[in-house]
C-alpha cells in the first residue's frame, strides 16, 4: 500500500475511534428498508426495556418499580429495571441464569461461567478473560472487552492500554495493581476488536453484575464510552459523563476516558488525572506528589 494511503487510513481509523469514544456508534443507513431497521432494534426484552427505561413484565415488581429511580443523564430521572436492590438483583440474575444469585465468591463465579459457549464470541476466543485483582478491593476498574493481548494471556488490561492503566494505578495513585480489581463488560474478545454487540452484552452482563456484587467495591471507575454506557444504560457521550459521580448497583461510579483513547490523545490525560483525584478523595487516599506520576 502506498505510504500516503497508509497514513490516511491510520488517521481515519483514529478519527473514527475518537468519534466512538465520544459516543457515536454508527451512521444511519438511509437505504435500509424499515424491516431491516426494525431488526436492528435491541435484541432482548431486557435491552429494549432498559433503553426505554421500562421494566420488562417478567421482572416487574410493581412496588419496586415505583421506588426505582436512577439518574440516567444530567436531565432525566427514569425508572430502571437493572438497578440494584437486593430483591431486584436476585430476580434479574436468577431470571437469566438460575443459580447465579447463589454464587458467593469469585472462584465459584468463574466456575459457573465455565468454558462458556453462551454467545457467538466463544469460537473466536483463545482465553476467556474473567477479571483479576483483590476480591475485596475498594476500587474496581471496568473496561470494554479483551483485546488481542488479553485474549492470549487470559488477563484484562495487559497490552499497551493496560500498561497505561497500570501506570495510572501504580504511579498515579500510588497503589498496586493487586490492590484493585480489574475486569471488562464482556469476557471474550470480539473479532478484530470490533464493538461488542447488544446480544453479547446482554449474555455476559449478569456475570459482570455478579462480579460487582461480590467484590462490592466502594468505587467503580468506568473506562471509556462503551463500558460506561453499558454500566449506566445510557447513550450519553463519555465526554459529558466523565468527571461526575454516578451510581450503579448502589455503588459510586466515576466514568473516565479509556486508556486506549489516552494513547491517541495524550493531552486528555490531565482530565483522567482530575477524575482519578476525585476517586482518591472519595476513598480518603493520599494523592502522590506529581514527581512520582511521570
Ligand atoms: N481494552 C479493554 O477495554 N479491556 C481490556 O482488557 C483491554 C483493552
Amino acid at each position: 500500500m502506498p505510504p500516503e494511503r497508509a497514513t490516511i487510513l491510520a488517521s481515519l481509523r483514529d478519527y473514527i475511534e475518537q468519534l466512538h469514544e465520544e459516543g457515536l456508534d454508527g451512521l444511519p443507513d438511509v437505504n435500509l428498508p424499515s424491516a431491516a431497521l426494525a431488526e436492528a432494534q435491541p435484541s432482548t426484552p431486557e435491552v429494549a426495556a432498559a433503553s426505554a427505561g421500562r421494566i420488562p413484565a417478567r421482572m416487574a415488581n410493581s412496588s419496586d418499580e415505583k421506588k426505582l429511580t436512577v439518574k440516567r443523564d444530567d436531565n432525566a430521572q427514569q425508572p430502571q429495571s437493572l438497578l440494584a436492590t437486593p430483591a431486584n438483583m436476585a430476580g434479574e440474575l436468577f431470571y437469566r441464569y438460575p443459580g447465579l444469585e447463589k454464587i458467593t465468591d469469585l472462584d465459584m463465579l468463574r466456575q459457573f461461567i465455565g468454558d462458556c459457549t453462551r454467545c457467538k464470541l466463544a469460537p473466536g476466543r483463545t482465553k476467556l478473560v474473567f477479571g483479576v485483582g483483590n476480591p475485596n478491593a475498594e476500587l474496581m476498574f471496568v473496561g470494554e472487552a479483551p483485546g488481542a493481548d488479553e485474549d492470549l494471556q487470559g488477563e484484562p488490561f495487559v497490552g499497551r492500554a493496560g500498561q497505561l492503566l497500570t501506570d495510572i494505578i501504580e504511579r498515579g495513585m500510588g497503589m498496586s495493581r493487586n490492590d484493585v480489581y480489574i475486569c471488562n463488560v464482556i469476557k471474550c474478545r470480539p473479532p478484530q476488536n470490533r464493538n461488542p454487540e447488544p446480544d453479547e452484552v446482554s449474555t455476559c452482563e449478569p456475570f459482570l453484575f455478579r462480579q460487582i456484587d461480590l467484590v462490592r467495591p466502594k468505587v467503580i471507575v468506568g473506562l471509556g464510552t462503551f463500558a460506561v454506557q453499558a454500566l449506566l444504560k445510557v447513550k450519553t457521550p463519555i465526554s459529558k459523563l466523565r468527571g461526575n459521580w454516578h451510581e450503579m448497583r448502589g455503588i459510586k461510579l466515576m466514568p473516565t476516558f479509556h486508556p486506549a483513547y489516552l494513547l491517541r490523545n495524550p493531552a486528555d490525560k490531565r482530565l483522567v488525572w482530575a477524575d482519578i483525584q476525585e476517586v482518591m478523595k472519595f476513598l480518603g487516599r493520599p494523592i502522590p506528589p506529581q514527581r512520582s506520576r511521570r
